[in-house]
């Protein structure tokens, strides 16, 4: 199975959405492969369009004043705060659910 099959597996099974640490954990992977699934994940979401399938992102959030970053243009996490410049991010966390499962 490709490292792609495997996070889909995963974020398919999984009860909680999952961020890139707890999946490359998860994997096995090292923690510095981290940052790459990001673009597994940008290929996963690509590759679902057409199944019945969707990948759900909740958006990073600031530790500091609580903003939300609801308009990722890439899925990462952002480096900065636009609203109070710190870098303190929790990053976005993802989740494989059935194309019409609401909520
Ligand atoms: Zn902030």
């Amino acid at each position: 199975m490709s490292r792609r099959e495997r996070i889909i597996e995963l974020l398919t099974a999984t009860e909680e959405p999952m961020d890139v640490g707890e999946i490359a954990r998860e994997l096995g992977l090292d923690p510095r492969e981290a940052a790459s699934i990001y673009e597994d994940l940008e290929h996963i979401a690509h590759s679902l369009k057409n199944s019945g399938f969707v990948l759900l992102v909740q958006p990073p959030t600031c530790k500091s004043c609580g903003y939300v970053f609801r308009d990722l243009k890439r899925l990462k996490k952002p480096s900065k705060c636009p609203r109070c410049r710190s870098e303190r991010i929790y990053p976005p966390r993802f989740i494989i659910r059935p194309r019409d499962e609401r909520g």
